[in-house]
Formats: C-alpha cells, structure tokens, sequence
C-alpha cells in the first residue's frame, strides 16, 4: 500500500485543487485485504456543491461558452492524448480502491481515451435542421446546451463513466461537474490537473469528492440543467424524484441490470461456454450488464451445464491479488459489497440447487468463489434480483418462444446476449427481446459507436454514439416570418 500522501484527495474546482469547505473526509480501503489507503478524501458539503456549479456556470457563460466547436474539440482531443499518456500511472488507483486487477484496468483505460476523441471529433459537427419555409416562415431548429450538466458514477469503472458523461456533454458546449463514487474517488482525481494542461479554461470540467448526501446536492441543485446518473435503481428513482422536486432538471439514468444469456441448442458450445462465463465473472461480476441469468435449450444442457461448471471452476485459479499483472479477477470492491453477495448466495442456497463455488475464496479481502445456481425457483432472491458479483443462475428451456418469456421476465432490461447459428432465429430472437443492447454470440462488449441503456427499470437515455451526445442537447425552435 503506498502512503497516504500520494493519493490526490482535493476538489478540483476552477482548474485548481482546493480544501473542501465542509471539512469531512472520508476513507478509502483496498478490498485486496481491507487495509485503508487513505482517509482523507475531502467531502464536498453544500458550499463546495456550490463553489462547483458556479465555476461550471462561469466557465459555461465565459470563455468556455464563447469558444467555437473545433477549439472545443482540440481540448478534448488533447484531454484525451494526455490520459493515454499517464494511462500507466492513473490505472493501478482503480486497483487499489475498487480491486480491479491491473491487467483489467489497463485494457480499460484506452477505452476512456477513445471515448474522449470520439466526441471530440462530434464538437464541431453539432448542426441543427431547417424545416420546409412554404408557409412564409424561415424555420431554424437548432441544438443548444443545456449550460451547467452533472455526472455521478457508480465505483466499478470510475473513468469510464467520466469519459462517457463528460466528454459528449463538453462537446455539445455544456460545463460539467462530476462526482465519482465514494468507493473509487482516486483515479478521477489523479486526471484532474490533465484538465487544466488540455487548455479547458477554469470551471469547464470541476471533479467532487462524497457520497450519497453530495450526490444528492447535485440531484437537486437549482442551476444543473441536467444531471446523468449510473448506479443502482434505488438512487437513480432518488435522482429523478430530486429533480422533479427542484428544477425538473433532464435526468438520463444507466442503473441495473440481470441480464439474460440464451443457448441454443444450434450455437457454437465452445463460444457460447467462454463467452457466458466471461460476461459472468468479468469485474468479479460487478458489471451493470453481466450475464447473471443462463438460459439453455435442454439438447445441449448436460453437456453445457457441466463444462460451464468446469470453466466456472478453472477461473477460480485466475482469482488473486489484483496488483499482480496475471491475475484477471480480483476481489469484490468493498466490505459491504463482499457481505451483500455472501448473504444473496447463502439465501441461493435455500432456494436453488448450488452446482459450483457458494463460497469465500480465502480467508483475506472480499474473494468469491465463481458461482453457478440451478433452477431456482420464479420468485428466487437470486433469480430477480442484481446480485453485482460472480453468480449466475441457469435454467433450460424446450423452445424459443419458451426462452424469449423467460429471458423477459424481470424488471431489468439493460443487455441480452443470444448464440445461435441461425442467422433468421438470430435477428428474431434480438428482436424481441427486451434489452437496449443484444448481442449475438458474444458477450456484451462496450462500443463507442453504439448506443448503450436501459429498458424498463434499467434506465432512461442513451449514453455512447450520437445518441450520447444528444442527450446534452436541446432543441430550440426559431421562426422567422420572412412576410415582414
Ligand atoms: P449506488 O446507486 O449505490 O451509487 C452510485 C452513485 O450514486 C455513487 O456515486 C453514490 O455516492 C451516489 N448516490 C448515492 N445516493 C445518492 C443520492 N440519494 N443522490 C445522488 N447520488 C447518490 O450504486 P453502486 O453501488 O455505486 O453501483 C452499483 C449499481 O450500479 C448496480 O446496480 C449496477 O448495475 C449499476 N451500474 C449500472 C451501469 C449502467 O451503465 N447501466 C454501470 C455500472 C453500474
């Protein structure tokens, strides 16, 4: 663990790190083995929420504001070179407060970059639409930003979430302020002073430190034009309910997710088998759109219920330190988080048959071993609910019309993953499942280009593509009566 001292743990607000105002702190500890990395992360109360916005709003009616598309997008696009290069330095401080291993970490921040020039290519490429004029009026709809947007991020993949919140809204010319999660506040931290080096002028980007309480200052901030969100449904119905109850702010909303996977007796065994139990246990299974419900057709489910079970049981080897470059899973990101899935598990086994793991792994920091349930019943905790860990619940089915009602029953409708060989079933199948995003004989894989959210209670908008960025946009109509 390295010392305290060399973890940023400041607000970053008007391109500046300063003292929070509140004077609270809060800790931060490596889940590897619950030792505390620091506890002196600065908590922004009420004035430090506020010392934010009205920085974001300065820089918003200021120089940021006053500056064209393409001078927009070369910050971006520099913001974006500058993370590449201190790509090494920023990753391990995911590791040590949210446990993902480095090797994993590493793969993830190229795709933060990405994301950056991605919507900075979009900066000077926002352009409006110009209705039919028969009626003797000239009409111009245009696209405008909302002024100041907000951003608050789940602990599982902290920059990601900055990337994918910040860089469309900086594109459409809005201001930011973004708050981590409490778990993982270090690595966004780290990138902060990048920000001032990328030539954003004061105010334009401002990072926050604290939990739920700071969040909810956010939520129902007055000046926030809009807020987007990523975490669990609970906190995102508190984020829409405090923005109803304050300005009527935008909400968009990535939250939950207990998404289907569905095999076909005609797919590739062999893929379907690596892909499922990647998508399953990839970040310890804490991923929004893990596949922690298995659905195969009864031709294949001995065969592909026991290798399932053998993979599950071969990548509990690869479970370890995360700071050490071979390990690919790592620990579950906090104590809480360890003693929530221990408990979903243990009630799995009351209400499922347990075919493989149900265990810690070890006798140090928050180690599950991969789990597989079968059969639970309809109503089963683990069947209905997020677990957020490495768990999967499998079922068989007889047909597809069987699979598709099965895979749709839940509240959640974020991913879906369908293997088959049959391109028709394929396209039949994605189609009628509920699932912003279904993927075919692959796990779920981030795309910049695709836009990525929720059905039903998985969320609202649309994060990724052009869809990403016209989420912090807002059409205004001008009529001009060209009579006069
Ligand atoms: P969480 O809802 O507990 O917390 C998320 C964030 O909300 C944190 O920054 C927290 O400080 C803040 N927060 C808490 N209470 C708040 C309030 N009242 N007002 C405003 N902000 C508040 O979620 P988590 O435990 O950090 O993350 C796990 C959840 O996130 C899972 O449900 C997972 O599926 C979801 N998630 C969704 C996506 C997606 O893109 N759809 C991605 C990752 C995680």
């Amino acid at each position: 663990m390295a010392a305290a001292k060399n973890y940023e743990t400041r607000l970053f607000i008007n391109n500046e790190f300063v003292d929070a105002k509140s004077g609270q702190t809060f800790s931060v500890y490596d889940p590897a083995d619950d030792s505390l990395v620091t506890d002196k992360v600065q908590i922004a109360g009420e004035a430090d929420v506020d010392a934010a916005v009205d920085a974001a709003h300065a820089a918003y009616k200021g120089a940021w504001g006053a500056m064209t598309g393409a001078a927009r997008g070369a910050c971006l696009m520099k913001f974006a070179e500058l993370v590449e290069q201190k790509a090494a330095e920023v990753a391990p401080l995911e590791t040590v407060s949210m446990g993902v291993p480095v090797a994993i970490g590493g793969m993830l921040m190229p795709m933060v970059s990405a994301i950056f020039k991605y919507y900075a290519g979009w900066a000077d490429k926002i352009s409006g639409e110009a209705p039919p004029t028969d009626d003797g009026t000239y009409k111009i709809m245009r696209y405008e930003p909302f002024g100041v947007c907000a951003g608050i991020g789940a602990w599982n993949a902290t920059l990601l979430y900055l990337a994918a919140k910040a860089a469309p809204a900086l594109a459409a010319g809005n201001t930011f302020v973004f708050k981590a999660s409490e778990l993982a506040p270090l690595a966004v931290l780290a990138v902060a002073p990048l920000i001032k080096e990328a030539g954003f002028p004061p105010g334009t980007i401002n990072i926050i430190n604290g939990d739920g309480k700071t969040g909810a200052l956010l939520a129902s901030h007055m000046k926030i034009g809009m807020i987007s969100f990523t975490g669990s449904v609970p906190t995102g119905r508190k984020i829409q309910d405090a923005a109803n109850k304050s300005n009527m702010k935008k909400v968009t909303l990535e939250l939950g997710g207990k998404s289907p996977s569905v095999i076909f007796d005609d797919a590739d065994i062999e893929n379907a088998l690596a892909q499922t139990a990647q998508s399953v246990i990839m970040l310890t299974g804490q991923a929004c759109t893990a596949a922690s419900r298995t659905y195969v057709q009864e031709g294949i489910a001995d065969k592909f219920i026991a290798a399932l079970k053998d993979r599950f049981a071969g990548m509990s080897a690869a479970i370890g330190d995360p700071k050490q470059p071979t390990t690919m899973f790592g620990p579950l990101a906090s104590k809480g988080q360890f003693n929530r899935v221990m408990a979903m598990i243990e009630s799995g086994k009351k209400e499922a048959t347990l075919l493989t793991g149900g265990t810690r792994k070890g006798d140090t920091g928050n180690y599950v071993e991969p789990t597989i349930f079968l059969n639970p019943a309809k109503d089963a905790q683990i069947y209905k609910e997020e677990i957020f860990g490495p768990v999967t619940a499998v079922k068989t089915f007889k047909t597809e019309e069987e699979a598709i009602e099965m895979a749709n029953d839940t509240q959640y409708g974020l991913a879906a993953c369908v293997y088959t060989s049959s391109v028709s079933r394929a396209l039949r199948v994605s189609s009628k499942l509920e699932a912003g995003t279904v993927t075919v004989n692959q796990a779920f894989m981030p795309s910049i280009y695709t836009a990525f959210g929720g059905y039903k209670q998985s969320g609202s908008g649309r994060e990724m593509g052009g869809h990403g960025v016209l989420e912090y946009l807002q059409m205004k109509s001008v009529i001009i009566n060209m009579a006069v």
